[in-house]
């Protein structure tokens, strides 16, 4: 039998594309690359999975990578993808503006761009964006922080806070905290509320690469400054990473025994050691998104655009990434409490009790 050189390679690239890591063969309609950050948080262990499971059982074969939270990594990953030949890339960018000669290969090869979860900023070769409504996220943060400050300290005037914010490099890190402030800054500025280190704004409260150990000894050296003759009442607290190295810090000098009641934290993905801080009273609330539905929502995505259609988006006005605004689609986040641990975690299967003991 005589194979042209084409088709060798094809059936070179094959073989090694079916011998890679991370690759998931299905029928034949197409390979979809999806790059996610870190395996660190167990959030985007999740999207990976209910992405792999969703586009397999759509038909697609999957190329899943995650790069440690390295941009170098990451960004050799992709071009890895787009010189196999995928059809669609998805990406969690590690740093939302680092990708934009990647994907200017990969607009040129064809290949759409699904941004997941996180913007990709100032690149015009973004197709599409598929996540939570990020503001929204932040005001659930900053109400429930409210709701406990009033629970736990109702008498105190103003409640002492800190505030944290997201990684500096994620565009959802602004919207998180925008939508928070939205909230607290009124209260701030009525003195119901204060935040005695007068640390405020991104550009100060930003924890790099979301990283908790970041937040543990930015809060140690917070209470130190400023605690001497003063109560701590709450933490913004944007990821549920975050908040347990707050809540390290906090439990470290004595808050949540004898008479320091344990400060208010809030948080984001639901991750099982914050869900089990919330079952031990300490972490008070966490921002629930839902990443089986997020997967759904970018498989549906992918299967319009490589089918010929078009896909369903619900926002074409707030995601302007510095060269294009985005058409997107927003999913709705929801604020967690302990009391909806069992209903909306367990009952759901996205948990099973066993794994929250
Ligand atoms: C995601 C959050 C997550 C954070 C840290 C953000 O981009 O939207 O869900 O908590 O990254 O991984």
């Amino acid at each position: 039998m005589h194979l042209s050189r084409r088709a060798v390679l094809a059936l070179a690239t094959a073989a090694s594309m079916i011998a890679a890591p991370g690759f998931v063969a299905a029928q034949d309609k197409g390979t979809i690359g999806i790059a996610m950050p870190t395996k660190s948080s167990s959030r985007w262990i999740s999207d990976g999975e209910s992405m792999v499971k969703q586009f397999t059982e759509a038909g697609y074969a999957t190329d899943l990578q995650y790069a440690e939270d390295d941009i170098p990594n990451q960004l050799a990953q992709i071009e890895n993808m787009i010189t196999k030949g995928v059809n669609v890339l998805v990406i969690a960018a590690i740093d939302g503006t680092t990708l934009s000669n990647a994907l200017e290969n990969a607009q040129a090869a064809g290949i759409k761009v699904i941004a997941y979860d996180r913007l990709i900023r100032e690149s015009g070769a973004v197709d599409y964006y598929a996540t939570f409504d990020n503001f929204k996220v932040g005001v659930l943060q900053a109400e429930s922080l409210v709701q406990c400050l009033n629970e736990r300290f109702g008498d105190a005037k103003p409640k002492n806070i800190e505030l944290f914010g997201g990684s500096p490099d994620d565009n959802n890190a602004f919207f998180f905290y925008n939508g928070a402030m939205s909230v607290l800054q009124p209260m701030i500025d009525a003195g119901d509320i204060a935040v005695p280190s007068g640390q405020m704004g991104m550009d100060v409260v930003g924890t790099l690469r979301w990283d908790g150990a970041v937040a543990q000894s930015r809060m140690d050296n917070l209470l130190s400054a400023n605690y001497g003759d003063k109560a701590l009442h709450g933490a913004l607290s944007p990821y549920d990473g975050l908040s347990i190295g707050i809540l390290s810090s906090v439990k470290g000098v004595g808050y949540g025994s004898g008479d320091l009641a344990m400060p208010c934290v809030t948080g984001q993905d639901a991750e099982i050691p914050s869900v089990k801080s919330m079952m031990a009273g300490e972490q008070y609330s966490t921002v629930f998104k839902d990443t089986r539905a997020l997967a759904g929502v970018t498989v549906k995505m992918v299967d319009a655009i490589l089918q010929g259609g078009e896909p369903e988006i619900n926002d074409t006005t707030t995601y302007d990434n510095g060269v294009k605004v985005v058409p997107s689609y927003l999913l709705e986040p929801m604020a967690l409490g302990v009391g909806d641990i069992e209903k909306v975690l367990v009952e759901s299967g996205y948990y099973t009790a066993d794994q929250l003991k």
